[in-house]
């Protein structure tokens, strides 16, 4: 369920590749500041807050300003290219873009590493009992806090 190995994961090319068909898919244009925005999050270990990426935007030499990455972000949200986990206000690549899910995130409160699940089970029983109280799910993330499987064996190499 926690995979270890960070190699499971396409490779970074064949993720941004499959970022623009879907844009393209849909009639949207992933422009050279979004995709900028996608890889930088992509490429960190672990889910960033708007003014990180910002941070990375201004190291690339870029005129960035707060309602730029914004945007930039809202599009990526709104593509479901990423997630935003709201406990931690900060954003993470999405290991499922080409399908519409909430997904259930283990965020570890150590080491701040993220990592998603999509369990069609979870989504099934949570939205059956919001059903048992007449409740229409729209959208649902579950965020989940504890420790990774590093930090519980005091081997996480980043303390931040
Ligand atoms: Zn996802
Ligand atoms: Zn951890």
């Amino acid at each position: 369920m926690y995979p270890s190995d960070p190699g499971y994961a396409p490779s970074f090319d064949t993720r941004l590749a499959q970022a623009e068909t879907l844009c393209q898919e849909r009639g949207v244009r992933l422009t050279d500041l979004r995709r900028r925005v996608l890889e930088i999050i992509w490429s960190h270990p672990k889910p960033m807050g708007a003014y990180a990426i910002l941070d990375v935007l201004r190291g690339d030499g870029r005129q960035g300003a707060p309602p730029t990455v914004y945007r930039a972000l809202d599009f990526l949200l709104e593509q479901g290219l990423i997630h935003r986990l709201a406990s931690l206000n900060v954003y993470a690549g999405c290991c499922q873009p080409g399908s519409r899910h909430g997904g259930q995130f283990l965020i570890c409160r150590d080491c701040g590493q993220v990592n998603e699940m999509n369990s069609p089970a979870v989504e099934n029983l949570l939205c059956a009992e919001a059903a048992a109280h007449c409740f229409e799910v729209l959208t649902q993330m579950v965020e989940v806090l504890g420790r990774c499987p590093d930090c519980q064996r005091g081997t996480s190499s980043d303390v931040g």
